[in-house]
């Protein structure tokens, strides 16, 4: 049984991450984030039983069958449960399930929403100054009840935090019963609503006014409220909503396996990545060229890597040979971008030229500056790459072989209109992936219309452009890191 946090999905533990990864069978529910659910190996099976207030999915009893069937399969099975399973998660009550199947168990704890929520809202559940309790309370048993287990009259206590979850639908009536309690009407209130995610929204009000506040605007959940002195701190720790890029809706259309790092990078400003991979990598339709290239590569003095998907191809095929590094040996090395010269360095190889700008261009001044004339040059690249490279080198009296080490082909992405008309802002990181924007969607200016279109490079851009797109940001630095730091740095975006 897992916690998987609030919502960031960076808060999963890395016990988490671990049995997630090895999971036969993943059991959640509507508080998971996609990008954990995506952890799971792709063989296992993964199924989804709601559970939001009022459109239940799987009833209670059907989910602790579950379990047990799955178990008893023989099966490892996650149950990912939101925040931490222990706390009014119900996760007690399916681990008691297990207990009495005779099915083993561990708890995975995750952080909870209600210490989380309010850390990333800028509200400190203790503080020195302000109280020496914090009480977690659920708000979802009717105050006016008469069996409610709940005695208002203690919870009412200065110097004492209080945070209520699945309250929304009775916070009014338990901001009455707080101040009839004693609770001063200037007491600050505060609720987090989709706490740690960059859809979150604070509210800070005070006891006395929650109940019109909230009648004017109701905030639906997820939601937690706290109550207590500690809510005015928020003033000075503020900090997640102040994020560069905080609540902007960011599609990514690298290619899978190329987007993590990217999409984490656009997380850490506060934007919401969506991840719509418009391309893939797939070999090329004749793989003779590359046997023969790498068969032979102790015959060129220089071999190109224009990506990390040519390093990758290259060492399969050396692999496949039985061969190392070593067929390199003599072999000088280009690495065009730091991600291709670290997936080198991560085989043995350190680049003996890495150019400092990512096009053609600069590369061949470089390549051009370090042979001379008649010297054998390797380019292991993409079969839709452009010409430019090879075109001065030729033009320089090198004798260049161009390898096609792989394609970036086509990937259909499902709704990719939804997706697009969901995004504040449209990333393109080359050229071919502009192409596969325009041949998805009927009306492709039309669907970015609106949208600030950002992309890697003049290459791209000027792709961008001839497709009608108004592009807006262009990196100065040819990587994701660049394209990165000009969104956040982009006056467009503030
Ligand atoms: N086990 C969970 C709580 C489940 S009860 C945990 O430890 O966090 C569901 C309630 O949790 C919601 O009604 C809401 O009050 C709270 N909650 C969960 N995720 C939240 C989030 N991202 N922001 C604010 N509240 C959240």
């Amino acid at each position: 049984m897992v916690g998987a946090g609030p919502g960031d999905p960076g808060l999963l533990t890395i016990k988490g991450k671990h049995v997630i990864e090895n999971a036969d069978a993943l059991v959640y529910d509507y508080l998971a984030a996609e990008p954990i659910v995506a952890l799971a190996p792709p063989d296992c099976e993964r199924i989804y039983v709601g559970k939001k207030a009022g459109a239940h999915t799987l009833e209670q009893d059907d989910i602790n069958a579950l379990l047990v069937r799955l178990a008893r399969e023989g099966k490892r099975v996650v149950r990912l449960k939101g925040g931490d399973p222990f706390v009014f998660g119900r996760g007690g009550e399916e681990a008691q399930e297990l207990h009495a199947a005779g099915i083993e168990f561990e708890i995975v704890p995750g952080v909870t929403s209600g210490v989380a929520a309010p850390a990333y809202a800028g509200i400190p559940v203790t503080h020195r100054d302000h109280n020496a309790a914090v009480t977690f309370v659920t708000g979802h048993e009717d105050v006016k009840k008469q069996l409610s287990t709940l005695d208002w009259s203690k919870l009412a206590a200065p110097n004492h935090t209080l945070v209520l979850y699945m309250a929304m639908g009775n916070l009014a009536a338990i901001a009455v019963e707080l101040m009839r309690n004693g609770l001063a009407a200037s007491t600050p209130i505060a609720i987090v609503r989709e706490g740690t995610k960059p859809t979150q929204h604070t509210l800070v009000a005070s006891l006395g006014t929650i109940g019109d506040e909230l009648q004017r605007a109701p905030v639906a959940p997820p939601a937690i409220a706290v109550v207590g002195d500690v809510v005015r701190l928020r003033e000075e720790l503020r900090w997640f909503d102040r994020l560069p890029l905080f609540g902007k809706r960011v599609l990514v259309t690298r290619m899978a396996s190329g987007s993590l790092e990217f999409a984490a990078r656009l997380w850490e400003a506060g934007a919401e990545p969506i991840l719509a991979p418009l391309i893939r990598i797939v070999p090329p339709e004749d793989p003779r060229e590359i046997r023969r290239a790498v068969a032979d590569a102790g015959a060129f003095s220089w071999i190109v890597f224009s990506s990390r998907n040519g390093v990758d191809a290259f060492w399969s095929e050396l692999r496949a040979r039985g061969r190392d590094a070593r067929a390199l040996g003599g072999t000088k090395i280009a690495a065009i971008g730091p991600k291709t010269a670290q997936t080198l360095a991560e085989r043995g190889i350190v680049a003996d030229f890495i150019p400092s700008r990512y096009v053609g261009e600069s590369v061949a001044e470089g390549l051009l500056a370090r042979t001379e004339a008649d010297e054998r040059i390797l380019l292991f690249r993409a079969q839709e790459a452009r010409d430019a490279l090879p075109d001065m080198l030729r033009g320089g009296g090198r004798s260049v072989e161009v390898v096609v080490a792989y394609r970036a082909v086509r990937n259909e992405v499902p709704d990719l209109a939804g997706r697009v008309a969901n995004s504040d802002v449209l990333t393109f990181t080359s050229a071919g992936i502009v192409r596969s924007f325009v041949a998805q969607l009927a009306d492709p200016v039309a669907a970015a219309r609106g949208k600030i279109v950002a992309c890697i490079g003049p290459v791209t851009a000027d792709a961008a452009k001839a497709a009608g797109l108004d592009v807006s940001v262009v990196a100065e630095e040819f990587t994701t890191e660049g394209l990165a730091r000009a969104l956040i740095a982009a006056p467009i975006l503030r």
